[in-house]
């Protein structure tokens, strides 16, 4: 990216302004943007709003900058064109408008303007004639993004929108157009930033033709079981996906044919092209309920040639209307989604409801669009693990006061994240090509941030200011045992930073060759250490660099919330040493530890679990369902592929169990390492004093020489009667209840019953036996597939190797390979059972924190040092707060914001009535939170940051008066609108952000 002259901006706009959010008013240009900007309607007649746009894809077929830059042939598109030649157009004419939704490329584009173009762009957009929807630095899918990610892709598109065009850049509609489906947590949070809609274009089949048959297309999603009104958003399913009318693309991508206006050619069209055109508006004024409809005019990458598409346009406009001298009641006019919205909502009227979400999607009775929650899973990995580091890195920046000059290198990472969340990149639905590209644009963002860990740990660590400041290394294939600096270094120091604002004690590992190890804490403490074998098939994965065959086990206790414990691991003669090595068997018998084990049966399989008191039977198996195979050509023929799942045969291949493990044992840690065959193994693994299991699943190279694609699932089996109800997390946040083979809002007729009970699983999936109470959940560590297609079993997808394409445009076969082999993901699964009620449930959440945003650690070679020589050079403690945030608090965001404030955001993590005391309202003072500095003022801000919430007003929508009036239960804790809230209230589910200025100790 070329960050210099953006940052030059962001510095004097940070400068003059303070703070955010910029209230821009540029004295040159005294007209209006937003709902005021907007074109007038004709009452009494149908307003057809005409939306110019363009759906850039943020990568897909072809790389981020190809499709930037024009380059690659393989699909006509360069974003560059499309921006130079709308604003050409749209200088010359006031009436005309165009909407630009993916800041990404708009800022590849700005950067590259010169001042007088920037100058116009401004006045655009001051005028409201370009207008900027949706906002964020992609157009991030729903399914397999976490809330966490997300609110912060959406916070870096609309703070850049905010530096530069204040508070006419900032989006009033949701612009979700192509994702893959619709979560209701990704409703929920544009509502919680202030936007006044959302529209979509892909829901289920059967639901479009239900909804547009009975006009209730157009319905307030109240999104959140827990936020009330703060989470309702009108929203809007399009009528033609985001096309426009059939035979009305006036692009130079498309063949349809021009209005040719000219009465002597002979090809003089008019008439017939409008009453073509009457034709198709007619029929959509009757699906939707007001004297507005709204016409989507553009597509993929179009407006390259944007006069092509406005003097079409513009004739059709003309000769439209000039039918209303003779009575026609159909008014044209250029126009965007919120302006459409404004005159919706001007209407007046109540609207239907909807409390559960637009998953999974279908586009035909046998295309579900399910396989995407899986594919490409070492990705999905990768952007979590992205994600974690993101935010290690902005707290180690905020917290030590790294100034706001290095910032651009935490826009690498930022930025590389907002692109991951792309509803082709995470998802998995671009070219080979472009996902290689996206790993590479993900890993400089992690290098970037690397200098920034380092910078910031070596703010703190030297103990005077001339001592060598050590070199502090990232070991990003820990999840194949992959290590230098612990493989290769005889002393090294292991730094521990926890994320959370809350203490833990987790366990350390990591891959060594040493046969006897001493780890020493900060206060010399020899600390208890296990010698656990590397399983054969993790050695043996392809591209794994390491001569480890054992890996060191300990316990970080007490690790301090938003600090850091330095270890001292040294290479050491066995009687030094407090190393136990794991006693192997393989004998069956109890697995486990005393409050927490499995019983199993004579062949060793896993019988019976018992868990805080009782005792429940649960299997496991691993299995595959072959992919179908056909020609696309009629739904009945459709392939599984990158998007698609559909298997086969709706019965799994199960793999049999060959009993084949072996046992580890000692007492840090308990683990069953299991083959079960040449392509797939496991780890089950107990720590001692955890409540959960940890599996450790290996999948790949997923053989292909049988010409069979397959799709790998595992299934938990258990004796709990879930009566065809599970439950899902919405983006890592709220549950959703699903039953098997129905929908909430429609009579399902389903012809795939495997892939059509496919749910997306961000974080958590989970069966309850009301009768018995009990609950069984598993926990994941990236997106995947996941269903309950039996009572009392969870399944869950977690890689897919096939050899057709389903036909959706990606035009690949998804068959991912690596180091000349078929590509091999591991990946953990963490699976809590037990009595259901608060316990568990806190249990769960509180697990999920802890796994999505793990310790980070930081390895230092230490050769030349004994623990005594560094512990006198080197600080080996840091305390990031003062108090730990109570249990059900979360530390969401921590960055470094504009100048020298901080962008901070609390989150309650616990729903409505799920423990007596923890899903109660809690307060928090922000004034003496963080050790290293005080805050001295805080301002609160919508989700996004880029509006203060006591300016915020949102447009309001009636709903039927049959559904529950929710408004009571507005958070009185939102209402508090005082200007510095240092004393923060959090209910149920609520996240609140906070703009503050701080003052670092000793400044
Ligand atoms: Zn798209």
């Amino acid at each position: 990216m070329t960050a210099a002259p953006a940052w030059t901006l962001l510095v004097v706009c940070a400068a003059v302004t303070a703070s955010v959010p910029v209230q821009r008013n540029d004295p040159e240009t005294q007209e209006h943007c937003g709902y005021e900007s907007c074109p007038p309607i004709k009452d009494g007649m149908i307003n057809v709003h005409l939306v110019p746009h363009t759906h850039d894809d943020v990568g897909w077929l072809k790389t981020v900058d190809q499709y930037f830059f024009g380059q690659n042939n393989i699909q006509k598109a360069g974003v560059q064109y499309i921006l130079d030649t709308v604003v050409e157009e749209l200088q010359h004419d006031p009436k005309k408008r165009f909407i630009y939704v993916e800041t990404a490329f708009f800022w590849k584009w700005w950067n590259r303007q010169d001042d007088s173009h920037r100058h116009q762009v401004r006045k655009l957009v001051q005028q409201g004639r370009l207008e900027f929807i949706g906002g964020g630095w992609s157009m991030n899918d729903e399914a397999v993004t976490h809330y966490q990610s997300t609110i912060d892709q959406m916070t870096w598109g609309l703070r850049r929108l905010n530096d530069t065009f204040g508070k006419c850049g900032r989006p009033r509609v949701g612009w979700q157009i192509d994702p893959f489906g619709h979560s209701r947590e990704m409703a929920s949070i544009f509502a919680q930033m202030g936007y006044d809609g959302l529209f979509f274009g892909r829901l289920d089949y059967q639901d479009k033709m239900n909804r547009l048959s009975s006009k209730t297309a157009e319905m307030v999603w109240q999104a959140s079981d827990n936020l009330g009104k703060d989470a309702e958003l009108f929203t809007h399913a399009l009528y033609n996906h985001y096309s426009p009318p059939p035979g009305f693309c006036f692009d130079v991508l498309c063949d349809d044919e021009p209005i040719i206006d000219d009465k002597h050619s002979p090809d003089y069209n008019v008439d017939n092209r409008v009453e073509r055109f009457l034709a198709f508006v007619q029929n959509q004024t009757k699906r939707y309920v007001t004297k507005n409809i709204i016409l989507t005019m553009g597509g993929d990458f179009t407006y390259q040639d944007a006069k092509m598409w406005y003097s079409n346009l513009d004739k059709m406009i003309r000769y439209v209307n000039l039918r209303q001298a003779n009575g026609s009641n159909i008014n044209l006019l250029y126009s965007t989604p919120s302006c459409y919205l404004k005159a919706v909502n001007d209407a007046k009227l109540s609207w239907t409801t909807k409390q559960d979400d637009f998953f999974p999607y279908a586009s035909d009775s046998h295309a579900y669009w399910t396989g995407y929650y899986t594919s490409r899973p070492t990705i999905k990995y990768f952007e979590r693990l992205g994600n974690n580091y993101l935010q290690v890195c902005k707290q180690l920046y905020a917290l030590t006061d790294l100034g706001p000059e290095d910032q651009v290198d935490l826009n690498a990472l930022r930025e590389a994240m907002g692109v991951m969340q792309h509803h082709d990149a995470i998802t998995g639905t671009e070219k080979q090509k472009v996902a290689f590209d996206y790993a590479r644009i993900l890993s400089r963002g992690i290098a970037e941030c690397n200098i920034i860990t380092n910078t910031a740990v070596n703010k703190l660590v030297p103990l005077r200011k001339e001592y060598p400041t050590p070199v502090w290394e990232n070991c990003l294939k820990l999840n194949v045992s992959q290590c230098a600096p612990s493989e290769e270094s005889k002393n090294f120091v292991v730094t521990v930073y926890n994320p959370l604002a809350q203490v833990i004690s987790p366990y350390i590992r990591f891959p060594v060759t040493g046969s006897s190890y001493k780890v020493q804490d900060a206060k010399g403490n020899s600390l208890p250490t296990q010698l656990v074998p590397i399983p054969e098939p993790v050695q043996n994965i392809p591209g794994r660099m390491s001569q480890a065959t054992q890996e060191l086990v300990f316990r970080a206790v007490n690790l301090k919330p938003l600090g850091f414990q330095s270890y001292f691991v040294s290479q050491v003669k066995s009687e030094e040493s407090n190393t136990y090595i794991s006693d192997e068997s393989n004998a069956s018998g109890n697995f486990g530890h005393k409050t927490y084990y499995y019983t199993t049966n004579r062949r060793g399989v896993l019988k019976t679990l018992t868990t805080h008191g009782v005792k429940f039977q649960v299997a496991q198996a691993y299995g595959y369902y072959e992919g179908a195979v056909g020609d696309n050509e009629e739904a009945i023929n459709r392939s599984s592929g990158a998007y698609i799942f559909r298997p086969k045969s709706s019965t799994p291949k199960i793999m049999p169990n060959r009993s084949q493990f072996k046992t580890f044992k000692g007492p840090l840690v308990s683990e069953r390492h299991e083959v079960i065959n040449d392509w797939l193994s496991q780890v089950v693994r107990i720590y001692t004093d955890e409540q959960h299991t940890e599996v450790e699943w290996l999948v790949g190279p997923l053989p292909i020489k049988d010409g069979v694609g397959k799709e790998v699932i595992v299934k938990y089996m258990s004796e709990l009667s879930s009566k065809g109800k599970f439950y899902t997390d919405s983006n890592g946040r709220e549950l959703l209840e699903r039953t098997r083979n129905a929908r909430p809002t429609w009579h399902l007729k389903l012809e795939e019953p495997v892939a059509g009970n496919y749910y997306p699983i961000t974080s958590r999936i989970l069966l309850r036996d009301t009768d018995k109470k009990l609950e069984l959940a598993v926990l994941t560590d990236r997106a995947q597939g996941g269903s309950s297609l039996k009572d009392g079993e969870l399944e869950l997808m977690l890689h897919r190797r096939l050899l057709h394409d389903d036909a959706f445009g990606v035009g690949e076969a998804l068959n991912e390979t690596a180091f000349g082999k078929g590509l091999v993901a591991r990946g953990k699964h963490y699976l809590v059972g037990g009595p259901s009620g608060n316990v568990l449930t806190v249990y769960e959440r509180q697990l999920a924190q802890e796994k999505l945003l793990t310790p980070w650690l930081l390895f230092s070679r230490a050769d030349k040092y004994s623990f005594e020589s560094w512990s006198k050079t080197y600080r080996m403690e840091f305390d990031g707060v003062k108090m730990p945030l109570p249990a059900n608090v979360h530390l969401l965001t921590l960055e470094p914001w504009k100048g020298r404030s901080l962008l901070v955001r609390l989150e309650h993590i616990l729903e409505k009535g799920e423990d007596p005391k923890l899903s109660k309202s809690v307060t928090v003072s922000l004034k003496n939170l963080f050790a290293p500095f005080e805050i001295v003022s805080a301002r609160e801000t919508m989700l996004g940051a880029n509006e203060w919430k006591k300016d915020s007003s949102r447009l309001q929508w009636k709903t039927e008066s049959n559904s529950i009036d929710r408004h009571e239960d507005t958070h009185q804790g939102s209402l508090n609108h005082a200007e510095d809230i240092l004393s923060v209230t959090l209910e149920p589910m609520q996240i609140r952000t906070f703009v503050v200025e701080v003052k670092y100790a000793g400044k």
